[in-house]
């Protein structure tokens, strides 16, 4: 999509602090981080939101979640992490092309908020 910020930033028309990339999937550091590791991970193709993902998409789950896993290896959080999706202007979603928050470093609280 043309006016997506995410897809301008797969596409690198936007910069972005990459910490891995391969031909399906990249992850760059969040620019307004809520932790001290806090990553987002996102596919290159346009998808909005979890809510439109399909039985189709197994395939690139698996490979998001395969990332979001790497770059929390990476970044040394073996205490734990969250993996976060937003869905909707309710849920705080402000880039409508899917993205996981991988959030680390520091005690979680629960519920969020
Ligand atoms: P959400 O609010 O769940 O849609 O998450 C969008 C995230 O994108 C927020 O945490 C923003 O801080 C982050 N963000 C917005 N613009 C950029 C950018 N240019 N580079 C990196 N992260 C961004």
């Amino acid at each position: 999509m043309t006016d997506c910020l995410f897809c301008k930033i797969v596409k690198g028309e936007i910069p972005s602090d990459r910490v891995h990339e391969d031909a399906d999937v990249i992850a760059f550091r969040d620019i307004a981080p809520k932790a001290p590791t806090h990553i987002l991970v996102i596919p290159r193709r346009h998808i909005p939101d979890a809510h439109a993902l399909t039985d189709a998409d197994g395939d690139i789950l698996g490979k998001l979640f395969a990332a979001a896993r790497r770059v929390a290896d990476d970044a040394g959080l073996e205490n734990g992490y969250r993996v976060v999706t937003n869905i909707g202007p309710e849920s705080g979603q402000t880039v409508f092309h899917l993205h996981f928050h991988v959030l680390g470093g520091r005690p979680m609280s629960w519920p969020p908020g």
